[in-house]
């Protein structure tokens, strides 16, 4: 479906409301009815017809159609975060006695949801080298029903071959999954590529404006029904109109926002990668990212994420490094207008805390939307404290 259809004009029945460009914020809980007969009828398709705002909202299924058609999927649920679509779509797929592959180092919840939340009700998992597909291969075990990825990940950007994972998991009747947050669908869409259910923390990129935590599990009709019959009205992580008409706003400049994010990162990871007190830049588009070949292959973009780590020989020196830039907030999260930086010593000597698996001289930064050469300067000037 074109791209411009999606954005402008999928799901936006005009007529239906005064034709305003806008579509209005429906926020009501609850739809009345003329009659017993129309709501015998309405209720049994909770999804699809106007009873109740946790199963089925106006404003929020215009954001359901066009988030589905941004994955090439045939239906989406929206939830109240990209942790609530995570959880949602992982449950549904396992049972007790049932076990998950996962890629190593996913996102930080999604680790705790396989690592101790699940493990209590039985369903164990194994961790695996998500580069190498032999490791997933020898990961798979008998109860095995989901194989959930995470492609790249967003500290260091490990990829999986979708294409290859996704035959692989056919061929043992597995459930993939993946979360797509990285490269958002303007850059990366997995359904294409065979995999079954892809989630993305919309309060990313989709959003994009830093206002709004979202989350979507997009996948086949039947999945969608699967999930929305249970974890989806059981749980209640649904996201409010409001919220939900902010993001369709958001979506508006999804693909300008995308470029922009991307050619600015392009051109600062140029300057960095040349950088005699860089160590090393991990960003899966620069040529000397070990996986640059499945990189370009597919993904068509990597977006404004990107690690590096400096040469230093002390924690200290890259607190300096820190403390001397300006034109980047320091806060977790990415996708907004705005640069940010996570520099990985804040996570070290924290009394009662262990240290992390990334090293502290590890800083991940996100590329917003200001004028990059702004940027390089701010990155030059910190960097001539080391
Ligand atoms: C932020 C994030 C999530 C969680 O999404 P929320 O909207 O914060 O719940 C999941 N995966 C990745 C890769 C993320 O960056």
């Amino acid at each position: 479906m074109d791209l411009n259809h999606i954005l402008f004009h999928l799901g936006e029945a005009r007529e239906t409301y005064f034709n305003a460009i806008s579509p209005p914020i429906i926020q009501s809980s609850n739809f009345a009815f003329q009659d017993i007969q129309s709501f015998r009828t309405a209720i049994t398709n909770e999804m699809q017809n106007h009873i109740y705002t946790r199963g089925n909202n106006p404003t929020v299924a215009i954001l359901r159609k066009k988030v589905a058609a941004l994955e090439q999927a045939e239906d989406a649920l929206v939830f109240s975060s990209g942790s609530a679509a995570i959880g949602a779509a992982v449950l549904a797929n396992v049972k007790a006695g049932a076990h998950v592959v996962c890629v190593q180092s996913p996102y930080s919840w999604t680790y705790k949801l396989l690592h101790s939340f699940l493990a209590r009700f039985d369903v164990s998992h194994t961790f695996v080298d998500g580069t190498d597909l032999a490791s997933i291969e020898a990961a798979i075990q008998e109860h095995t029903t989901l194989l959930y990825l995470e492609s790249p990940n967003s500290i260091t950007f490990e990829l999986q071959d979708l294409a290859a994972c996704a035959q692989l998991a056919k061929k043992h009747g597995i459930v993939t999954a993946i979360d797509n947050s990285y490269a958002s669908p303007i850059y990366q869409n997995p359904i294409a590529l065979g995999i079954d259910i892809v989630i993305h923390s919309g309060t990313k990129y989709l959003n994009g404006h830093s206002d709004v935590v979202v989350g979507v599990v997009c996948s086949s009709k039947a999945m969608i029904q699967k999930i929305f019959d249970q974890e989806y009205m059981i749980l209640g992580a649904i996201v409010s109109p409001s919220d939900a008409a902010l993001v369709i706003r958001g979506l508006r400049t999804l693909p300008l926002r995308m470029q922009r994010s991307f050619e600015s990162c392009q051109k600062i990871v140029a300057f960095l990668e040349q950088h005699p007190k860089v160590e090393k830049l991990i960003y899966p588009f620069a040529k000397s990212f070990p996986q640059y070949e499945l990189a370009q292959r597919q993904m068509r973009g990597a977006g404004g994420l990107f690690s590096i780590l400096l040469k230093v020989d002390k924690i200290e020196q890259v607190e300096a490094f820190f403390d001397r830039l300006q034109h980047f907030a320091f806060a977790v999260s990415w996708g907004g207008h705005e640069s940010l930086v996570l520099p990985f010593c804040a996570l070290y000597n924290i009394p009662g805390r262990d240290a992390p698996s990334i090293p502290w001289n590890l800083l991940r930064f996100y590329i917003g939307l200001e004028d990059p050469d702004w940027l390089i300067a701010d990155l030059a000037q910190a960097l001539e404290v080391l």
